[in-house]
Protein backbone atom coordinates (compact mmCIF):
# COMPACT_ATOMS: atom_id res chain seq x y z
CA UNK A 1 0.00 0.00 0.00
CA UNK A 2 1.40 3.29 -0.65
CA UNK A 3 1.25 6.60 2.10
CA UNK A 4 2.16 10.08 1.06
CA UNK A 5 2.80 11.67 4.21
CA UNK A 6 3.15 15.49 4.18
CA UNK A 7 5.42 17.39 6.09
CA UNK A 8 9.31 16.35 7.63
CA UNK A 9 8.81 17.53 10.67
CA UNK A 10 9.32 15.08 13.65
CA UNK A 11 5.58 13.78 13.43
CA UNK A 12 6.03 13.26 9.98
CA UNK A 13 9.14 11.54 9.90
CA UNK A 14 7.70 9.28 12.45
CA UNK A 15 4.62 8.34 10.83
CA UNK A 16 6.66 7.79 7.79
CA UNK A 17 8.92 5.56 9.72
CA UNK A 18 6.21 3.67 11.18
CA UNK A 19 4.02 3.15 7.92
CA UNK A 20 7.00 1.89 6.44
CA UNK A 21 8.03 -0.52 9.48
CA UNK A 22 4.59 -1.91 8.18
CA UNK A 23 5.63 -2.59 4.85
CA UNK A 24 3.90 0.63 2.80
CA UNK A 25 5.85 2.32 0.06
CA UNK A 26 5.83 5.90 2.09
CA UNK A 27 6.41 8.99 -0.35
CA UNK A 28 7.55 12.05 2.09
CA UNK A 29 7.22 15.15 1.05
CA UNK A 30 8.83 18.24 2.42
CA UNK A 31 8.73 21.73 1.58
CA UNK A 32 12.27 23.10 2.53
CA UNK A 33 15.41 21.51 1.02
CA UNK A 34 16.31 19.92 4.24
CA UNK A 35 14.21 19.35 7.32
CA UNK A 36 14.04 20.99 10.37
CA UNK A 37 14.90 24.62 9.16
CA UNK A 38 13.59 27.48 9.97
CA UNK A 39 13.84 26.58 13.61
CA UNK A 40 11.10 27.97 15.71
CA UNK A 41 11.37 25.78 18.62
CA UNK A 42 12.80 25.43 21.91
CA UNK A 43 14.34 21.41 21.43
CA UNK A 44 12.95 20.73 25.24
CA UNK A 45 12.16 17.36 25.42
CA UNK A 46 11.35 15.27 28.74
CA UNK A 47 14.30 12.30 29.33
CA UNK A 48 10.70 9.86 30.04
CA UNK A 49 8.87 10.80 26.68
CA UNK A 50 12.39 10.65 24.73
CA UNK A 51 12.88 7.12 26.06
CA UNK A 52 9.46 6.48 25.51
CA UNK A 53 9.68 7.16 21.86
CA UNK A 54 13.01 5.42 21.52
CA UNK A 55 14.95 8.85 20.58
CA UNK A 56 18.14 8.80 21.69
CA UNK A 57 20.09 11.74 19.91
CA UNK A 58 22.91 12.44 22.06
CA UNK A 59 24.44 14.31 19.16
CA UNK A 60 21.94 16.84 19.35
CA UNK A 61 21.32 17.83 22.90
CA UNK A 62 22.83 20.94 23.86
CA UNK A 63 22.04 20.90 27.49
CA UNK A 64 20.76 19.17 30.41
CA UNK A 65 18.10 20.24 32.71
CA UNK A 66 17.64 19.66 36.03
CA UNK A 67 14.33 21.85 37.00
CA UNK A 68 12.00 24.37 37.01
CA UNK A 69 11.43 27.68 38.43
CA UNK A 70 7.91 29.24 38.01
CA UNK A 71 7.48 32.97 38.91
CA UNK A 72 4.45 34.71 39.69
CA UNK A 73 5.19 38.22 40.93
CA UNK A 74 7.24 38.09 44.13
CA UNK A 75 6.46 34.20 44.58
CA UNK A 76 8.49 31.35 42.99
CA UNK A 77 8.30 27.73 43.09
CA UNK A 78 10.91 25.81 42.58
CA UNK A 79 11.23 22.42 41.54
CA UNK A 80 14.59 19.94 42.11
CA UNK A 81 14.79 17.02 39.34
CA UNK A 82 17.85 15.66 37.84
CA UNK A 83 17.91 15.52 34.54
CA UNK A 84 14.19 15.35 34.10
CA UNK A 85 14.80 17.00 30.09
CA UNK A 86 17.14 17.99 27.79
CA UNK A 87 17.60 20.63 25.44
CA UNK A 88 18.00 19.61 21.55
CA UNK A 89 19.53 21.35 18.43
CA UNK A 90 15.88 21.10 16.94
CA UNK A 91 17.36 21.58 13.44
CA UNK A 92 19.68 18.08 13.92
CA UNK A 93 17.34 16.68 15.88
CA UNK A 94 14.63 16.75 13.06
CA UNK A 95 17.26 15.63 10.36
CA UNK A 96 18.27 12.51 12.39
CA UNK A 97 14.71 11.69 13.10
CA UNK A 98 14.05 11.52 9.00
CA UNK A 99 17.35 9.81 8.38
CA UNK A 100 15.76 7.15 10.37
CA UNK A 101 13.05 7.39 8.11
CA UNK A 102 15.02 6.87 5.01
CA UNK A 103 16.54 4.23 6.24
CA UNK A 104 13.80 2.31 6.99
CA UNK A 105 13.01 2.83 3.26
CA UNK A 106 10.85 5.94 3.33
CA UNK A 107 11.31 7.85 -0.29
CA UNK A 108 12.11 11.81 0.85
CA UNK A 109 11.29 14.55 -1.78
CA UNK A 110 12.75 17.81 -0.35
CA UNK A 111 11.69 21.16 -1.73
CA UNK A 112 8.12 19.74 -2.63
CA UNK A 113 5.63 21.90 -1.40
CA UNK A 114 1.95 19.64 -0.94
CA UNK A 115 -1.08 22.09 -2.30
CA UNK A 116 -2.97 19.72 -3.85
CA UNK A 117 -0.65 17.13 -5.29
CA UNK A 118 -0.68 14.36 -3.07
CA UNK A 119 0.38 10.97 -4.50
CA UNK A 120 -0.77 8.66 -2.47
CA UNK A 121 -4.40 7.35 -1.97
CA UNK A 122 -3.51 7.32 2.48
CA UNK A 123 -2.46 10.67 3.35
CA UNK A 124 -0.66 11.49 5.77
CA UNK A 125 -0.86 15.67 7.09
CA UNK A 126 2.22 16.00 9.38
CA UNK A 127 2.60 20.33 7.49
CA UNK A 128 2.42 22.28 11.07
CA UNK A 129 -0.19 24.34 11.79
CA UNK A 130 -1.25 26.08 8.93
CA UNK A 131 -1.94 22.45 7.14
CA UNK A 132 -2.40 22.83 3.07
CA UNK A 133 -3.70 19.19 4.01
CA UNK A 134 -6.35 20.53 6.67
CA UNK A 135 -7.27 23.33 4.07
CA UNK A 136 -7.33 21.23 1.44
CA UNK A 137 -9.46 18.45 2.75
CA UNK A 138 -11.97 20.86 4.39
CA UNK A 139 -10.53 19.83 8.26
CA UNK A 140 -11.71 22.74 9.85
CA UNK A 141 -9.90 25.43 11.80
CA UNK A 142 -8.33 25.33 15.30
CA UNK A 143 -9.69 27.67 17.84
CA UNK A 144 -6.90 28.73 19.91
CA UNK A 145 -3.49 29.60 19.29
CA UNK A 146 -0.58 31.34 22.11
CA UNK A 147 1.16 33.78 19.24
CA UNK A 148 5.13 33.29 19.96
CA UNK A 149 7.94 35.73 19.82
CA UNK A 150 11.57 34.17 20.49
CA UNK A 151 15.33 35.30 20.90
CA UNK A 152 18.86 34.14 22.52
CA UNK A 153 20.19 35.68 24.63
CA UNK A 154 23.63 35.55 26.75
CA UNK A 155 23.02 34.61 30.38
CA UNK A 156 24.60 32.95 33.20
CA UNK A 157 25.05 29.24 33.06
CA UNK A 158 22.02 27.58 35.03
CA UNK A 159 20.48 23.91 34.72
CA UNK A 160 16.60 25.20 35.29
CA UNK A 161 14.15 26.33 32.96
CA UNK A 162 12.49 29.60 33.92
CA UNK A 163 8.95 30.38 33.44
CA UNK A 164 7.17 33.59 34.38
CA UNK A 165 3.02 33.68 34.66
CA UNK A 166 1.48 37.48 34.48
CA UNK A 167 -1.56 38.11 32.94
CA UNK A 168 0.51 40.45 30.65
CA UNK A 169 0.64 37.19 28.92
CA UNK A 170 -3.06 36.66 28.30
CA UNK A 171 -3.34 33.17 28.76
CA UNK A 172 0.40 31.98 28.03
CA UNK A 173 4.00 32.49 29.99
CA UNK A 174 7.29 34.00 29.49
CA UNK A 175 10.15 31.16 29.54
CA UNK A 176 14.30 31.23 29.33
CA UNK A 177 16.00 27.92 28.76
CA UNK A 178 19.73 27.54 28.83
CA UNK A 179 20.69 26.52 25.56
CA UNK A 180 24.27 26.69 26.83
CA UNK A 181 26.88 27.76 29.31
CA UNK A 182 26.62 30.91 27.65
CA UNK A 183 23.19 31.56 25.59
CA UNK A 184 19.96 31.11 26.90
CA UNK A 185 16.46 31.35 24.27
CA UNK A 186 14.05 33.78 26.00
CA UNK A 187 10.39 33.57 24.85
CA UNK A 188 7.44 34.75 25.41
CA UNK A 189 3.48 33.27 23.95
CA UNK A 190 0.40 35.02 24.42
CA UNK A 191 -2.61 34.41 22.75
CA UNK A 192 -3.31 37.79 22.19
CA UNK A 193 -1.12 41.15 22.30
CA UNK A 194 2.25 39.16 21.86
CA UNK A 195 4.05 42.31 20.69
CA UNK A 196 2.89 44.11 24.33
CA UNK A 197 3.85 40.70 26.00
CA UNK A 198 7.52 41.01 24.41
CA UNK A 199 8.18 44.62 25.65
CA UNK A 200 6.82 43.82 29.07
CA UNK A 201 9.07 40.52 29.35
CA UNK A 202 12.00 42.38 27.95
CA UNK A 203 12.09 44.97 30.28
CA UNK A 204 11.66 42.42 33.03
CA UNK A 205 14.57 40.62 32.30
CA UNK A 206 16.95 43.83 31.02
CA UNK A 207 17.49 42.59 27.65
CA UNK A 208 17.50 43.91 24.40
CA UNK A 209 16.92 41.26 21.28
CA UNK A 210 15.22 41.32 18.03
CA UNK A 211 12.64 37.87 18.23
CA UNK A 212 11.32 36.09 15.47
CA UNK A 213 7.82 34.53 15.84
CA UNK A 214 5.61 31.49 15.26
CA UNK A 215 2.13 29.97 16.44
CA UNK A 216 1.81 26.69 19.11
CA UNK A 217 -1.82 25.41 18.33
CA UNK A 218 -3.91 25.24 22.01
CA UNK A 219 -6.85 23.55 20.85
CA UNK A 220 -7.44 20.58 18.35
CA UNK A 221 -8.55 20.97 14.55
CA UNK A 222 -12.20 20.73 14.32
CA UNK A 223 -11.29 16.77 12.25
CA UNK A 224 -7.99 15.21 12.46
CA UNK A 225 -9.27 11.98 10.28
CA UNK A 226 -11.63 11.93 7.53
CA UNK A 227 -12.14 10.40 4.09
CA UNK A 228 -12.68 12.61 1.23
CA UNK A 229 -11.83 12.79 -2.67
CA UNK A 230 -11.40 8.84 -2.17
CA UNK A 231 -8.55 9.13 -0.29
CA UNK A 232 -7.88 8.21 3.43
CA UNK A 233 -6.66 11.46 5.33
CA UNK A 234 -5.17 11.91 8.63
CA UNK A 235 -3.64 14.98 10.35
CA UNK A 236 -1.24 14.48 12.94
CA UNK A 237 1.04 16.86 15.26
CA UNK A 238 0.69 20.92 15.04
CA UNK A 239 -1.66 19.91 11.89
CA UNK A 240 -4.33 18.35 14.22
CA UNK A 241 -3.66 20.44 17.35
CA UNK A 242 -1.81 17.46 19.68
CA UNK A 243 -0.05 20.03 21.30
CA UNK A 244 0.14 20.67 25.20
CA UNK A 245 -1.51 23.28 25.49
CA UNK A 246 -0.43 24.13 28.83
CA UNK A 247 3.59 24.32 27.77
CA UNK A 248 3.24 24.46 24.17
CA UNK A 249 5.26 21.43 23.65
CA UNK A 250 4.15 19.43 20.77
CA UNK A 251 6.82 16.57 19.79
CA UNK A 252 6.70 13.55 22.74
CA UNK A 253 2.58 13.51 22.05
CA UNK A 254 2.35 14.60 18.68
CA UNK A 255 5.04 11.65 17.83
CA UNK A 256 3.58 9.71 19.71
CA UNK A 257 0.30 10.19 18.06
CA UNK A 258 2.20 9.98 14.90
CA UNK A 259 3.69 6.14 15.70
CA UNK A 260 -0.68 5.20 15.76
CA UNK A 261 -1.05 7.42 12.18
CA UNK A 262 1.55 5.21 11.07
CA UNK A 263 0.30 1.91 12.48
CA UNK A 264 -3.53 3.33 10.94
CA UNK A 265 -2.99 4.64 7.74
CA UNK A 266 -5.35 3.00 5.76
CA UNK A 267 -8.31 3.39 8.61
CA UNK A 268 -8.94 6.62 10.04
CA UNK A 269 -11.95 5.80 12.24
CA UNK A 270 -8.94 3.91 13.90
CA UNK A 271 -6.63 5.94 14.17
CA UNK A 272 -8.84 8.31 15.84
CA UNK A 273 -10.33 6.09 18.53
CA UNK A 274 -6.21 4.93 18.95
CA UNK A 275 -5.08 8.76 19.59
CA UNK A 276 -7.98 9.89 21.75
CA UNK A 277 -8.42 7.21 24.03
CA UNK A 278 -4.20 7.06 24.65
CA UNK A 279 -3.56 10.44 25.04
CA UNK A 280 -6.76 12.39 24.65
CA UNK A 281 -7.35 12.38 28.66
CA UNK A 282 -3.74 13.80 29.35
CA UNK A 283 -4.47 16.95 26.28
CA UNK A 284 -7.42 17.48 27.83
CA UNK A 285 -6.02 18.50 31.11
CA UNK A 286 -3.68 20.32 29.47
CA UNK A 287 -6.10 21.80 27.90
CA UNK A 288 -7.84 22.67 31.31
CA UNK A 289 -4.14 24.02 32.72
CA UNK A 290 -4.03 26.58 29.84
CA UNK A 291 -7.12 27.47 30.65
CA UNK A 292 -6.63 28.69 34.42
CA UNK A 293 -3.37 30.63 32.99
CA UNK A 294 -6.51 33.45 31.11
CA UNK A 295 -7.47 33.92 34.83
CA UNK A 296 -5.36 36.14 36.24
CA UNK A 297 -7.42 36.09 39.40
CA UNK A 298 -7.90 32.15 40.09
CA UNK A 299 -4.35 31.35 38.81
CA UNK A 300 -3.03 33.85 41.64
CA UNK A 301 -5.25 32.24 44.33
CA UNK A 302 -4.03 28.91 43.21
CA UNK A 303 -0.55 29.74 43.43
CA UNK A 304 -0.46 31.10 46.19
CA UNK A 305 -1.97 27.85 47.69
CA UNK A 306 0.37 26.02 46.33
CA UNK A 307 3.29 27.85 47.72
CA UNK A 308 2.21 27.73 50.92
CA UNK A 309 1.92 23.72 51.02
CA UNK A 310 4.19 20.82 50.13
CA UNK A 311 3.57 21.19 45.95
CA UNK A 312 6.71 21.62 44.84
CA UNK A 313 7.96 18.37 47.21
CA UNK A 314 4.98 16.57 45.25
CA UNK A 315 6.57 17.76 41.85
CA UNK A 316 9.45 16.69 42.64
CA UNK A 317 8.17 13.04 42.87
CA UNK A 318 5.31 12.97 40.88
CA UNK A 319 5.74 15.45 37.97
CA UNK A 320 5.16 14.85 34.34
CA UNK A 321 6.20 17.04 31.98
CA UNK A 322 3.97 15.71 29.04
CA UNK A 323 1.34 13.37 31.16
CA UNK A 324 -1.01 15.38 34.08
CA UNK A 325 -3.06 12.28 34.61
CA UNK A 326 0.05 10.12 35.56
CA UNK A 327 0.18 13.36 38.33
CA UNK A 328 -2.90 12.85 40.38
CA UNK A 329 -1.27 9.95 42.36
CA UNK A 330 -3.44 9.11 45.59
CA UNK A 331 -1.07 11.30 47.32
CA UNK A 332 -2.62 14.17 45.61
CA UNK A 333 -5.00 15.25 48.41
CA UNK A 334 -2.87 15.60 51.24
CA UNK A 335 -0.70 17.39 49.81
CA UNK A 336 -3.13 19.45 48.64
CA UNK A 337 -4.57 19.40 52.18
CA UNK A 338 -1.09 20.35 52.62
CA UNK A 339 -2.50 23.05 55.28
CA UNK A 340 -2.90 20.05 58.04
CA UNK A 341 1.09 19.78 57.76
CA UNK A 342 0.35 16.16 57.83
CA UNK A 343 3.76 15.17 57.23
CA UNK A 344 4.96 17.33 60.49
CA UNK A 345 2.33 15.76 62.59
CA UNK A 346 3.05 12.42 62.04
CA UNK A 347 6.90 13.08 62.09
CA UNK A 348 5.45 14.33 65.90
CA UNK A 349 3.17 11.50 66.46
CA UNK A 350 6.07 9.24 66.29
CA UNK A 351 8.61 11.31 68.20
CA UNK A 352 6.18 11.60 71.07
CA UNK A 353 5.22 7.68 70.98
CA UNK A 354 8.95 6.94 70.27
CA UNK A 355 9.93 9.42 73.56
C1 LIG B 1 8.65 29.12 20.14
C2 LIG B 1 8.31 27.67 20.18
C3 LIG B 1 8.99 26.85 21.07
C4 LIG B 1 8.66 25.49 21.14
N1 LIG B 1 9.33 24.72 22.02
C5 LIG B 1 9.04 23.41 22.11
C6 LIG B 1 9.76 22.57 22.99
O1 LIG B 1 10.67 23.02 23.68
N2 LIG B 1 9.41 21.26 23.06
C7 LIG B 1 8.42 20.74 22.29
O2 LIG B 1 8.12 19.55 22.41
N3 LIG B 1 7.73 21.50 21.43
C8 LIG B 1 8.02 22.82 21.31
N4 LIG B 1 7.34 23.60 20.41
C9 LIG B 1 6.30 22.98 19.58
C10 LIG B 1 6.94 22.17 18.48
O3 LIG B 1 7.86 22.97 17.77
C11 LIG B 1 5.87 21.64 17.53
O4 LIG B 1 4.82 21.09 18.29
C12 LIG B 1 6.47 20.56 16.64
O5 LIG B 1 7.43 21.12 15.80
C13 LIG B 1 5.36 19.91 15.80
O6 LIG B 1 5.95 18.99 14.92
P1 LIG B 1 5.24 18.68 13.54
O7 LIG B 1 6.08 17.66 12.88
O8 LIG B 1 3.80 18.39 13.78
O9 LIG B 1 5.26 20.06 12.73
P2 LIG B 1 6.52 20.95 12.24
O10 LIG B 1 7.68 20.73 13.12
O11 LIG B 1 5.94 22.29 12.09
O12 LIG B 1 6.84 20.33 10.82
C14 LIG B 1 6.03 20.55 9.71
C15 LIG B 1 6.88 20.32 8.48
O13 LIG B 1 6.05 20.36 7.34
C16 LIG B 1 6.65 21.14 6.33
N5 LIG B 1 5.57 21.67 5.51
C17 LIG B 1 4.64 22.59 5.85
N6 LIG B 1 3.77 22.78 4.85
C18 LIG B 1 4.14 21.95 3.86
C19 LIG B 1 3.62 21.69 2.56
N7 LIG B 1 2.55 22.30 2.11
N8 LIG B 1 4.26 20.77 1.78
C20 LIG B 1 5.36 20.13 2.25
N9 LIG B 1 5.90 20.35 3.45
C21 LIG B 1 5.29 21.24 4.26
C22 LIG B 1 7.44 22.19 7.10
O14 LIG B 1 8.50 22.72 6.32
C23 LIG B 1 7.96 21.40 8.30
O15 LIG B 1 9.18 20.79 8.04
C24 LIG B 1 7.66 24.94 20.31
C25 LIG B 1 6.99 25.77 19.39
C26 LIG B 1 7.32 27.12 19.33
C27 LIG B 1 6.60 28.00 18.34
Amino acid sequence: MKVHVVGGGPTGAVAALEAAKRGAQVILSEEHGEAGVPQNCSGLFSREGLSYLGFHFKEAVLNRIDGARIFLGDLCLEVEKKGVAFVHDRALFDQLLLQEAENEGVKVRYNDKVTNNFYADNVIGADGPHSAVARFFSMGRIGKFAYTLQSYVKRRNDSKVEVYLSPRFHGFFGWVIPHSEEVAEVGVGAVKDVAGAWRYFSSLLGISARPKGWVIPLRFREKTSLIARNKKVLLVGDAAGQVKASTGGGVILGCACAKLAGRFFDNPFLYEVAWRSKWGADFYLHHLIQSTLEHSALLNSLFKYFNKHYIEEYLEKWGNMDRPTKMLSPWLPLYLLGGLKWKERLKDIFMRSWQ
